[in-house]
C-alpha cells in the first residue's frame, strides 16, 4: 500500500547542519519526496501540530524547541511509508533509540536529563505516528498545489 507521511526536520537538525544526511537516508531507502518546504513555526501553529501534547508537562519545552528556528517539512511517499519511516526515525528518547536509527545515530540525551533541565528532547525529526495522524498532518502542512507526483526508479522496482 502506497502511503504518504509527514516528516519535520526539527530546528536542532538544521542548527547542526545534518539535514542532508537525514534526507539521504530517506532517499536511500527508496522513499519519495512529494512535498518539501522550510517553515519557521510560531506558537499557534505548534499548538495545532502538537495538539495531543498541549496539556502535557513537557509541552512548554517542546514548544520552545520547535519554535527556536526553521524546520524543513516534507511529505514522503512509499510502500507502507508511515511505519517504515517511524522505524527509521527510532524511539522518542534518544538514549533508548537504537543505533541505525536517525535518533539513535545522531542524538543521545535522556528524558531524565531533559526533565532535570526543564527542556524539550532535541531528537531531530518528527514523523507521523499512524494513518490518521499522517492524513491530518500532511494536510495541515501542505496544500494540494504544493504536492508533486512524479516517477522515480523505485516506482518500477516496487511494482514489477
Ligand atoms: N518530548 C519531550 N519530552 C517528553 C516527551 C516528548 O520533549 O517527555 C518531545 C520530543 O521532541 C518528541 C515530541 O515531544 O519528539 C513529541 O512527543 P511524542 O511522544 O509524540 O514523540 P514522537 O512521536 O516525536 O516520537
Ligand atoms: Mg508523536
Amino acid at each position: 500500500m502506497i502511503e504518504r507521511t509527514l516528516i519535520l526536520l526539527k530546528p536542532d537538525a538544521l542548527q547542526r547542519s545534518i539535514t542532508g544526511k537525514i534526507i539521504s537516508r530517506l532517499e536511500d531507502a527508496g522513499l519519495k519526496i512529494v512535498g518539501m518546504k522550510m517553515v519557521w513555526v510560531d506558537k499557534e501553529f505548534s499548538r495545532e501540530h502538537y495538539a495531543e501534547h498541549v496539556e502535557k508537562p513537557f509541552y512548554k519545552g517542546l514548544e520552545a524547541l520547535i519554535t527556536m528556528g526553521p524546520v524543513i517539512a516534507m511529505a514522503i511517499e512509499g510502500v507502507e511509508a508511515i511505519e517504515t519511516v517511524r522505524k527509521m526515525v527510532g524511539a522518542t528518547e534518544p538514549k533508548s533509540s537504537l543505533p541505525g536509527t536517525i535518533r539513535g545515530d545522531y542524538a543521545h540525551v535522556s528524558y531524565g536529563h531533559a526533565d532535570k533541565h526543564g527542556i524539550g528532547i532535541k531528537n531531530l525529526i518528527h514523523a507521523s505516528a499512524n494513518t490518521e495522524d499522517a492524513k491530518k498532518e500532511v494536510s495541515l502542512w501542505f496544500e494540494d498545489k504544493e504536492m508533486h507526483s512524479y516517477d522515480t526508479v523505485h516506482d518500477a522496482h516496487t511494482t514489477k
